[in-house]
């Protein structure tokens, strides 16, 4: 059985948020020691993972050294978080494989996910990303090109495009390492994004694609069976955050779209799985599972979390 599983922001943070190096690694040595697990009783898994934290983290640094260093392009903060998110995981499943006399190796590609030139989101950008500043600050921004939206009280951030993923551009070397036996962390934060220019040369963007829906994306190109989306929560739910709240379990791809259509699942976040989760099993895999990342290995079983089938 091939799992592609999906990591969350929960798997490379402490649990406060805390992004300091060693909460990485921490959280990071604790989900793979539930992937060395998974692989040590014969499942193939590939890996992606969220890179929100990271990315904001680079942003911070990007405005507070502006002067000193130039900044860099978002796309850059995609393959660098890529870069980082990647060996830190190789070294922590690497650990826990030894731990069990498994000898395998991991591998951490570098990947770029093609969006279109003419995605809507490039005219009117919708992913807050950052953090929030003042009006007087993000006018300096503003100035600089860049699209700022007042958010209430907590004041200003930027929004950028989330395009639609079309294409992985590096898969082949995704699937070539696969097939070589590596576990293959790829696509992280859904891929850097790029676009195809008319005289067929390739450029990274200013835009954050969503994991969940470069996951759906990636798991079709490396053939998977199962798509897993390891998050914070064990359940979608409906009618969340009210005392109607009621977690989803076992469901057809049609039941969870009608749901998704009468708004159960916030745009930012749930969404986007759901709908990940949906395409997945549309496009013919066998199962699609949002849960939570202490239940990966149940949830690989399709006995946790909410299990998304083509009934
Ligand atoms: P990740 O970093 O794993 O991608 P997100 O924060 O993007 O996590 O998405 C998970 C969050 O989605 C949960 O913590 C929860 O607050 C939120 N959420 C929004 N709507 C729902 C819903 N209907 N059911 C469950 N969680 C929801
Ligand atoms: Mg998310």
């Amino acid at each position: 059985m091939r799992v592609l599983l999906a990591l969350g922001g929960n798997a490379m943070t402490s649990a406060d948020g805390g992004a300091r190096p060693e909460d990485q690694i921490r959280a990071a040595g604790i989900a793979m020691r539930s992937v060395a697990e998974l692989v040590a009783r014969d499942v193939d898994v590939v890996i992606t993972h969220g890179n929100g934290p990271q990315v904001g983290n680079l942003l911070v640094k990007n405005e507070l050294a502006a002067s000193v260093v130039p900044p860099v392009p978002l796309d850059w903060c995609g393959a660098q978080t890529q870069a980082t998110l990647g060996f830190v995981l190789m070294d922590c499943l690497e650990a826990e494989l030894a731990r069990r006399g498994v000898v395998r190796r991991a591998a951490a590609v570098v990947t770029r996910t093609r969006v279109d030139a003419h995605d809507p989101g490039f005219v009117k950008p919708t992913k807050p990303i950052g953090r929030y500043l003042s009006q007087d600050e993000a006018a300096l921004l503003i100035d600089h090109g860049e699209t700022w939206e007042h958010r209430g009280d907590k004041g200003w951030r930027r929004v950028v495009a989330s395009p639609e993923p079309l294409e992985i551009l590096d898969a082949a070397a995704v699937a070539a390492l696969v097939d070589a036996g590596f576990i293959v962390i790829a696509n992280g934060g859904g891929g850097i994004p790029v676009v195809r220019d008319e005289d067929g040369a390739l450029h990274g963007v200013e835009a954050v694609i969503d994991k969940d829906l470069g996951a759906a994306l990636l798991a079709r190109t490396v053939d998977a069976d199962v798509l897993v989306i390891a998050t914070d929560v064990s359940n979608a739910v409906l009618h969340y955050g009210t005392p109607e709240a009621q977690p989803i379990e076992r469901v057809s791809v049609q039941g969870l779209r009608s749901l998704a259509g009468e708004g159960h699942f916030a745009s930012g976040s749930m969404g986007p799985k759901v709908d990940a989760a949906c395409r997945f099993v549309e496009r013919g895999g066998t199962y699609a599972v949002i849960s939570n990342l202490d239940n990966i290995i149940d949830a690989v079983a399709g006995k946790s979390g909410t299990v998304v089938v083509n009934e």
